[in-house]
């Protein structure tokens, strides 16, 4: 079984070829309501390890097949930080890449073992999942393995935004009636304020989860992201926008939206009825509008909080 999966296409990270560091069997240290995969025991250790020459070599013959990728995205059948050699491989990938690249998408447990945190410093692209920021919902959530706290994943998230130079993501993914709750997304607001990041990505469920689990809809999700503070990057991202009903804006009504939460056209499609989105074309023609990108993704704002909106 090869390690590499893709060409997958991504508008967030484009065409990635994606390495599994855990081909066989899934090996997790969470054990999340929300996984796409079957539910597993949480564990603190990888089982079954793959050499670092056998997805080097299966890499090759992958680049070889697809030269045009963006990126070399590292993932797992679970947690890829817990793949032992993962600092030898990013060593390897660095002298083969060429201009590609490398992104990792972690679940952020580990990045409290000073050893993770130096190596994904190597990395490219940085994504890091935050379902939660209290103890409780976050051991609701994410079922960690024994000794995993949620506090010392926030405290290592911010240390690491501050030494990070790459691109930092962070991704939150809402479970309804766990994670979703009033408490929840203060907490949440106040453990991201204190996280450089260049972009927030919020979700929701839309996969079968390996429990009887329920995500959002698009209109709970908007509502969701009104919550937090408006200077935070946050995306929500597309999967979701299908099943929104689109509503009659006013001028005045799409800058206020605005000036609460950048949007992307996604979003506004989503969002506005057929007049309201030649409003917005309007608005945007005669510059009240403007555009600002955060890593690929195009946002509008009123023009007036162009200086305004954070970035890293
Ligand atoms: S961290 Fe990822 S792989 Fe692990 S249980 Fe959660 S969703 Fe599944």
């Amino acid at each position: 079984m090869s390690t590499i999966f893709g060409p997958v296409h991504s508008r967030r990270f484009g065409v990635s070829l994606g390495i599994d560091l855990s081909a066989s069997a899934k090996q997790c240290n969470f054990d999340c309501l929300y996984c796409e995969l079957a539910p597993a025991p949480a564990m603190a250790h990888q089982h079954t390890v793959t050499p670092v020459e056998t997805i080097i070599n299966d890499l090759k013959e992958a680049l070889s097949k697809h030269p045009s990728i963006d990126v070399i995205t590292l993932t797992a059948n679970g947690e890829p930080t817990m793949y032992p050699y993962l600092d030898a491989l990013v060593k390897s990938l660095d002298t083969i890449k060429g201009s590609i690249q490398t992104l990792i998408l972690s679940n952020s447990a580990c990045l409290s073992d000073p050893a993770v945190f130096d190596t994904l410093l190597k990395i490219d692209q940085v994504k890091l999942s935050l379902d939660a920021a209290t103890p409780e919902t976050f051991k609701k959530i994410d079922r960690p393995a024994e000794g995993i706290e949620i506090g010392t994943i926030i405290e290592s998230i911010t240390r690491f935004s501050e030494a990070f130079s790459g691109k930092l993501f962070l991704e939150i993914l809402f479970v309804k009636g766990v994670n979703d709750t009033t408490e929840e997304i203060e907490a949440l607001n106040r453990a991201l304020l204190s996280i450089q990041c260049d972009r927030i990505d919020i979700g929701t469920i839309d996969r079968p989860p390996a429990y009887a689990v329920q995500g959002l809809n698009f209109e709970e999700l908007y509502l969701l992201s009104q919550l937090f503070d408006p200077i935070l990057p946050i995306h929500i991202v597309s999967r979701t926008h299908a099943s929104a009903t689109p509503t009659n804006y006013s001028d005045s009504e799409i800058l206020t939206t605005l000036d609460k939460r950048p949007l992307t056209i996604d979003d506004i499609q989503a969002l506005f009825d057929a007049e309201s989105q030649l409003r917005f074309q309007n608005l945007l023609h005669h510059g009240e509008i403007a555009q600002i990108e955060r890593s690929n993704v195009i946002f509008f704002t009123p023009s007036k909080n162009i200086n305004r909106k954070r970035s890293k």
